[in-house]
């Protein structure tokens, strides 16, 4: 293996420069695919960061080559210092960004204006009430919507995630593209990943040909535009002819964008996840509270980053749940 300088470089070369940061273990919805049906043990608070600290954590990231930070969860606007954790990290000279579920954004935009938050991944799986319900275990389609729209309106980059699930919405995709003719929006359909907890099986992933086949047969091939993709992609993008925005799909299953990954995790409790589907972690908060060089912590993590999918290399071996259920939920690592 090479033992590199800079220690956001990987044994592999790959150089990362984007750290998702999870501000909450704790949602207000309960996703399916997400959360495990009897929810997950939280961390004691006194475990978690706190605002000081994702500040001191996330300086030392940046010092070494982060320039893009995106806050997640769990839910990070149910974090109830929000408002503090983004005015600390709009000092530092990053690009922000969130995933959210839309529900609280109403409380937040003259924030997310003030702090410099443009980029707005927010999640929707359904576009019809009941399905909505039934995915998230909670009746707020409409709060959800709304508020999609009027991020839409207020003039942030707005992109949707839908997670494509066999048998449950695989027949909205048209209606989630028409969502782009008229707005410049991105809906991206995501690939159900196995987690802890989430029932997963390959039977219910919808693979590119089946979305690309059922945008066709409804739009026309002629319509179909391929567009170029961005360094250090995660989707393949396209766009329907005419139509004002794009739709993206990212197969982080069946076709893993592990060469470019540009991407580390720190999890609401501190600990660094150099690969979404890797169970080892280090823990980075135990280390800044004792006085540890993070650097070296942080060198160690990324040299340890395996090629493909922590170390899955075969497709076959994501059904083998041995080789992934020690993993934490999604709603735990903070997608
Ligand atoms: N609460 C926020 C939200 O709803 O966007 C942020 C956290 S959520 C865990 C982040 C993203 O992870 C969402 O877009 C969600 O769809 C995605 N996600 C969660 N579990 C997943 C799974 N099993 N497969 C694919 N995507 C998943």
């Amino acid at each position: 293996m090479t033992k590199v300088t800079n220690i956001l470089t990987d044994s592999h070369l790959r150089r990362h420069n984007y750290l998702r940061i999870s501000l909450s273990e704790k949602c207000n919805l309960r996703c399916t695919y997400c959360m495990p049906h009897d929810g997950i043990p939280l961390s004691p608070r006194a475990h978690l960061m706190t605002a000081d600290e994702i500040e001191a954590i996330a300086t030392v990231f940046v010092k070494n080559g982060i320039d893009k930070i995106r806050l997640t969860g769990g839910e990070p606007l149910v974090r109830k210092d929000f408002s503090l954790i983004l005015e600390k990290l709009s000092k530092l000279p990053v690009k922000l960004s969130i995933t959210t579920n839309a529900l609280l954004t109403h409380r937040f935009i003259d924030d997310f204006k003030r702090f410099g938050l443009y980029d707005i991944n927010v999640s929707l799986d359904s576009l019809d009430a009941e399905k909505f319900k039934f995915i998230t275990r909670r009746d707020q389609f409409k709060l959800a919507y709304d508020n999609i729209n009027q991020l839409i309106a207020e003039g942030f980059n707005v992109k949707i995630n839908a997670v494509l699930m066999k048998g449950f919405n695989e027949d909205e995709i048209t209606d989630f593209i028409k969502l782009t003719k008229d707005q410049n929006i991105n809906v991206r359909f995501i690939e159900f990943m196995p987690f802890d907890g989430n029932e997963w099986n390959k039977n219910k992933l919808v693979s590119q040909a089946e979305i690309l086949n059922r945008v066709t047969d409804h739009f026309g091939v002629e319509a179909l535009k391929p567009l170029l993709n961005e360094t250090n992609f995660t989707a393949r993008n396209f766009r329907i002819e005419g139509f004002k925005g794009s739709f993206g799909i990212i197969s982080s299953v069946t076709n893993p964008f592990c060469d470019s990954c540009n991407r580390v995790r720190l999890t609401a409790d501190g600990k660094l996840k150099n690969c979404l589907f890797s169970n080892e972690e280090t823990n980075l908060l135990t280390g800044y509270r004792s006085g540890a060089n993070l650097e070296d912590l942080i060198d160690d993590a990324l040299n340890k980053k395996k090629a493909v999918r922590a170390g899955m290399t075969d497709f076959d071996q994501l059904n083998n749940p041995d080789l992934h259920t020690n993993n934490r939920s999604m709603i735990a690592i903070g997608g």
